[in-house]
């Protein structure tokens, strides 16, 4: 009996191409702009010396937007860099540049589920904040009311099985109860390693014959 739905999101309640065509190119466009106007606030204060103290030289802040830049551009993920996109993303959402995409299936679902009883529960490799920014302003309004609980990495990798049975163990229910949908198969064969159901999320993608995961193309193809 499944009794909570825990959710990937990228991929699975969101489009990829949000994330990649939209969140990390206004970062990266915004953020000489963004040190330029908020060097002064002592929260990016604090992350531009974190900034240094990574590349272990001392920089001004044109330099530190370069190397920023060049981590950007590497594909590295250094705390300083994502804490200043977070902040550069939840300045955009608070613009209104964007709204957090979800599609409307998973909207539909969600709703749905939440009305149903179900707890539902996000887990994401984008920060807790990030997650809640994202939801906080969709393209659906304000989704944050339909969660009961939000994880990140700091519950542990998404490929390994004992972040799945740490986030059992958090939301209070056996495995067994809780429904994982994903997009990718490492997550999913984790999840199921810990004991949770599964779905896999093959949205424009074809479905792999060989698979073990029961798969959907959208959230339409779920009964609870
Ligand atoms: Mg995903």
């Amino acid at each position: 009996m499944i009794l909570a739905i825990l959710t990937d999101i990228e991929g699975t309640t969101t489009s990829v191409s949000f994330v990649f065509d939209c969140l990390f190119p206004y970062a990266r466009a915004r953020l000489a702009a963004f040190v330029r106007e908020n060097g002064h606030d002592p929260a990016v204060r604090e992350q531009l010396d974190a900034v240094a103290r990574e590349s272990g030289r001392s920089l001004s802040d044109d330099e530190a937007v370069a190397q920023l830049i060049q981590w950007i551009d590497e594909d590295r993920k250094i705390t300083p860099l994502k804490a200043l996109q977070g902040m550069i993303w939840e300045a955009g959402y608070l613009k209104g540049d964007f709204t957090g995409h979800v599609y409307p299936d998973a909207v539909k679902y969600l709703r749905q589920w939440k009305a149903q009883g179900l707890a539902l529960y996000v887990y994401s490799s984008g920060s807790v904040k990030a997650q809640q920014l994202l939801f906080g302003h969709s393209d659906a309004g304000d989704m944050r009311p339909l969660f009961s609980g939000w994880f990140d990495t700091q519950a542990g990798p998404k490929r390994e099985a004992a972040s799945y049975r740490l986030i059992a163990s958090q939301i209070g229910l056996p495995p067994g109860d809780i429904l994982f949908l994903s997009d990718i198969k490492e997550e999913l064969d984790a999840a199921r390693a810990a004991g949770m159901q599964t779905i896999w999320l093959v949205r424009g993608a074809i479905p792999d014959p060989e698979a073990t995961h029961r798969q959907v193309t959208s959230f339409d193809e779920i009964r609870i």
